[in-house]
């Protein structure tokens, strides 16, 4: 099962990538997951992204589609995978079209995570990430066990610096250019499938099953 997520920046992509993983035993690969763990690690790549993430704007092509591209093709994604933040422009959903028909492969769905901008403001704003592990909570929907401490690996819990007001703006602005044209590409691929990303994680979730498991 192919799956890509599709949704503005905070539209819970991530949140719904991690429990299709979960449930279908297939990897979540995030290329914001990718990009953050390169900069930690202090790879040129990693510090190369950061310029662009710092600033909301989006990594260049040549950047990304290889990476991905790369990822698809190791051994645990050979029964699919859900891809989460890519791909992100036209350029690149034709580079993993391409990618796949060269081996007689396609998409089977793109999920698009309806979210309205007003309400993306409020997610981003109370998103808090762990500085260890890159778990996603929320101060007020998805809240730690413990205040500022991650479920998980027990480290800090933070607000991201593109999440700050200044920043989701722009990432609404080039979501909204850039990405959204990639509704109209899916739906005449006939993989498009849209759910309410207003409504509570869980039910959601159980949108996306329904949709996975018609
Ligand atoms: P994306 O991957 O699309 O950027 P996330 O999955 O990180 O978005 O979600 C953004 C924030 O909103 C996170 O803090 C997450 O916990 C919260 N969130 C995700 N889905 C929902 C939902 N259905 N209702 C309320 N909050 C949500
Ligand atoms: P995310 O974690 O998906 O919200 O991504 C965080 C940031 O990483 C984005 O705002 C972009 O700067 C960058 N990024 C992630 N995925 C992509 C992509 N497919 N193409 C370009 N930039 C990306």
């Amino acid at each position: 099962m192919k799956i890509i997520m599709l949704g503005a920046p905070g539209a819970g992509k991530g949140t719904q990538a991690k429990k299709i993983a979960e449930a279908y035993g297939i990897p979540h690969i995030s290329t914001g997951d990718i990009f953050r763990a390169n900069l930690k690690e202090g790879t040129e790549l990693g510090l190369k992204a950061k310029t662009y993430m710092d600033k909301g704007e989006l990594v260049p092509d040549e950047l990304t589609c290889d990476l991905v591209v790369d990822r698809i093709s190791k051994d645990d994604a050979k029964n699919g995978y859900v891809l989460d933040g890519f791909p992100r422009t036209i350029p690149q959903a034709d580079a993993l079209t391409n990618a796949l028909n060269a081996r007689g492969e396609k998409v089977d769905f793109a999920v698009d995570v309806d979210v309205p901008d007003e309400n993306i403001i409020n997610r981003m704003g109370g998103r808090r990430a762990c500085v260890g592990c890159g778990a996603t909570y929320h101060l007020m929907f998805a809240p730690p066990k413990k205040e500022g401490i991650c479920d998980v690996c027990g480290k800090e819990l933070i607000l991201r610096d593109d999440d700050k007001p200044e920043t989701v703006g722009n990432r609404l602005r080039v979501y909204h250019e850039q990405t959204q044209p990639l509704i109209d590409y899916y739906t005449k691929a006939g993989v498009l499938h849209t759910v309410d990303g207003t409504q509570d994680i869980d039910k959601v979730f159980e949108d996306i099953k329904g949709i996975l498991e018609a």
